[in-house]
């Protein structure tokens, strides 16, 4: 892969905002160049631009070099870089799967990129090959989701491999639910793929939606160019001081994962016996998705008794189906009374 040809031309003229922060980053003990107050400790100084302390602690949780890592305000973030370093507006095409997560879409509709995209299996699996056969000269990366939102499954790893391997632009594999699934992450095989990005996200297993803290694993030369794009302070203070408490509790994770996964097969369980419940989908991830009888009908039975799930009904496959996060046992013992409540 020529990374140099896949880049805009714009990008690699760009010359980046170099923050004070950039051009002095050691230890001193004034600190006069950066026009902050003096007072309001600490949050009067700017973050570090490239939040290397955080960094540091995902990069031994995940046994990756830290220079592999680019975070982001959100998954949606780095989503959004791709397109803005490598898709030129009006010119240039993604290809992606449907359905998936809507956030694919949104950022290719901003940046004002043709989003191509192919209708996944009656099974909710993918052909490698398809995806492929729809790419030409202008696509510039293919994004796929896996376990995929909102069908809840893996994708054959396999494929995904033929994908990466097949495709001389870049393959965006966003893991958001990765923690939930019974299969690992592609990210012990990162060094193998020079085109593959990972994503990954604090917002779901770990518990901290709240604080907006998305992860891109690539070459180090892909997460340069993501580091050039940004915004130079994109991380706040208070989100890496948080980060960095939240990541020494690995243990309370997988606890959690643990219970949402015990949890979310109890679900499926119930859910099945319920006469209006038509399919319940095998879920790799921390929500269910449902077909069942009159979907809108329950949607709203659900919101009168304030119980919000996902009406997912007029989306690509889905038709009559909700989506069901799943919540602490006692959410999800509500949500079941409210349904049987229906029978
Ligand atoms: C929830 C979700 C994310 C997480 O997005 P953040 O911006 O990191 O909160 C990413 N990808 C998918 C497919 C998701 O469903």
């Amino acid at each position: 892969m020529e990374l140099e040809k896949l880049l805009r031309n714009n990008i690699k003229a760009l010359k980046p905002y170099s923050s004070a922060r950039d051009e002095f980053s050691g230890e001193a003990e004034v600190f006069l160049d950066a026009n902050e107050n003096p007072f309001n400790k600490p949050y009067n100084r700017y973050p570090d631009p490239m939040q290397w302390a955080v960094k540091e602690k995902i990069a031994s949780i995940k046994n990756i070099a830290a220079e592999k890592i680019f975070l982001g305000n959100g998954s949606d973030e780095p989503i959004d870089i791709v397109f803005r370093a490598f898709c030129e507006p009006g010119v240039d095409n993604v290809v992606s799967i449907d359905p998936t997560y809507g956030m694919y879409q949104v950022a290719a509709d901003i940046n004002n990129v043709e989003i191509r995209k192919v209708k996944l299996n009656d099974d909710f699996g993918f052909s490698a090959q398809k995806l492929l056969d729809t790419a030409n000269i202008y696509t510039k990366a293919i994004f796929i989701c896996s376990p995929n939102n909102p069908t809840a499954n893996l994708l054959d790893k396999g494929e995904i491999v033929k994908l990466i391997t097949g495709f001389d632009g870049l393959v965006v594999v966003d893991e958001a639910y990765i923690d939930f699934s019974p299969e690992s992450s592609l990210l012990p095989e990162l060094d193998e793929f020079e085109n593959l990005i990972i994503l990954q996200t604090l917002s779901k297993a770990w518990g901290m939606a709240g604080i907006r803290l998305g992860m891109a694993f690539a070459h180090p030369e892909i997460i340069r160019i993501f580091n050039k794009i940004k915004y130079p302070y994109n991380i706040n203070i208070l989100t890496q001081k948080k980060a960095l408490q939240l990541l020494d509790h690995l243990q309370e994770k997988e606890e959690w994962v643990k219970t949402i996964i015990a949890e979310r097969d109890k679900m499926v369980r119930k859910l099945f016996k319920l006469s209006f419940v038509q399919v319940v989908y095998p879920s790799d991830a921390n929500f269910l998705l449902v077909k069942m009888h009159d979907a809108r009908g329950i949607y709203e039975h659900l919101t009168d008794q304030k119980i919000i799930v996902r009406d997912r009904s007029k989306i690509t496959l889905c038709d009559d189906c909700l989506r069901i996060t799943i919540g602490s046992p006692k959410e999800n013992k509500k949500l079941r009374k409210a349904l049987k409540a229906l029978v």
